[in-house]
């Protein structure tokens, strides 16, 4: 079996190519949701099973520490990439810079190498083979949509030429960990904000209001970390006003609160069984509109009598939200899938980044991701050998993939790749 890890791929695009008879080796894509934030390696870790992640991504802040990492040199070190010992392919690391400048250039490099590899790992006769591409991220940042189609295209000859040499022998699983916008963005300078509010940005909290905020990629979601409660509450309503501030979220022990245009909630979560189940309450208003939702759920007996549903449930109801499936995204987000754990997350409104300065004077970005919004929450899986189960949570997915498929991921370097050793 061949997994291929793309990154950065919205559902659109994909079905938008499949009704077109593209990508055609492989049954209808099958939406999928994928965690918060919608960064790759919070995502890629849950589908690996092998978080929590250390950061949301490289540059984070270390609470036990108390101090910003160095972000450059841990991504260098591929520190915060667990998921990547479970692959047999991901792109040098000092190339993935230039990847932003270069995207199309990448791509098709990645394209010829990773065919390399998978001929290779197949010669010697691997029953499974995972590759990573990285640069169908670089297209979703860079490019338009119509050009992100024509370089899709290319992998879906890519495949096509593949299962060909191999007469359709190769089953093949195609996913991709998180959607990505689709239009120009300007930069909000999230910082600023808050230093006008009051607030201290430092690398280490020492006293009351001095907030650490990470910046490594350019996202449309940011966090921060404060010293206390009070000074937290000072950062919700700092960034609560702001136009392009689209959800706020902040934790507050066990729950998460958050707030909206619609109105503010909390979420609560508590261990069911051998799985968690997720409760959204409001507080005023309604800011995930599930006023209707919660009753039809509850009737449907998705959910307990005390509003508690698993995230299955919450994802089959509300996957086609604004906010999909928010209140187990948001609540794992916070509390569960990474050690980082801020105390308050903000989602950007359609057309914002927020991160590095320098970064942000090379390039001029058509989509980005990281925040909650459909538009990067969805992504999509397909397979050559079955339809998927639609909409889906991606760990979700990931069982039912090793399920069909029979599929247990092994770390590279660890697992013998010789399998005459190992499959008799
Ligand atoms: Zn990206």
């Amino acid at each position: 079996m061949l997994v291929l890890l793309l990154d950065g791929v919205a559902f659109e695009r994909i079905e938008h190519l499949w009704r077109q008879g593209y990508f055609r080796m492989f049954h209808r894509p099958a939406r999928v949701i994928s965690v918060f934030p919608t960064l790759t390696d919070p995502a890629y870790d849950a589908f690996f099973r092998c978080g929590p992640t250390p950061g949301y991504e490289a540059g984070y802040f270390d609470r036990a520490a108390n101090r910003l990492t160095g972000a450059f040199r841990l991504y260098l070190r591929g520190a915060n990439e667990k998921w990547v010992r479970f692959t047999d392919y991901r792109i040098g690391f000092f190339e993935d810079a230039i990847m932003y400048l270069f995207p199309r250039r990448t791509f098709r490099s990645e394209l010829r190498r990773t065919r390399r590899v998978v001929d290779d790992c197949l010669a010697r006769g691997r029953p499974e083979v995972v590759i990573y591409i990285l640069s169908t991220d670089g297209l979703g940042h860079m490019l338009t949509c119509p050009k992100i189609d024509e370089m899709l295209t290319e992998l879906d000859r890519w495949v096509a030429h593949l299962l060909d040499e191999r007469d359709g022998e190769l089953e093949i699983v195609m996913l991709a960990d998180h959607g990505i916008s689709t239009t120009p963005t300007k930069r909000f300078r999230l910082r600023r904000r808050l230093r006008r509010a009051g607030l201290r940005t430092v690398k280490r909290l020492a006293r009351p209001g001095d907030v650490a905020v990470p910046t490594f990629g350019l996202l449309d979601f940011a966090r921060v970390h404060t010293y206390d409660d009070a000074t937290r509450d000072q950062v919700v309503e700092a960034l609560a006003g702001c136009p392009q501030v689209e959800l706020v979220a902040w934790r507050a022990g066990e729950r998460v609160g958050l707030l909206t245009d619609g109105g503010q909630a909390q979420i609560a979560a508590r261990q069911d069984g051998d799985r968690l189940v997720y409760r959204y309450q409001a507080v005023c208003g309604d800011p995930l509109g599930l006023e209707g939702v919660c009753p039809a759920m509850q009737a449907a007996g998705a959910m307990d009598d005390e509003g508690f549903a698993g995230s299955a449930a919450w994802v089959a109801r509300t996957a086609e939200h604004d906010f999909p499936a928010a209140v187990p995204r948001l609540w794992d987000g916070m509390c569960r899938l990474s050690a980082e754990q801020p105390d308050v997350a903000v989602s950007l409104a359609d057309g914002w980044y927020t991160g590095s300065g320098l970064l942000s004077y090379f390039v001029q970005m058509q989509g980005t991701h990281g925040g909650l919004h459909r538009r990067a929450g969805e992504t999509f899986a397909m397979s050559t050998s079955s339809e998927l189960p639609t909409p889906i949570g991606l760990e979700e997915l990931s069982l039912v993939i090793r399920r069909r498929h029979r599929w247990q991921p092994g770390e590279r370097g660890r697992v013998p790749d010789r399998p005459e050793k190992n499959g008799d």
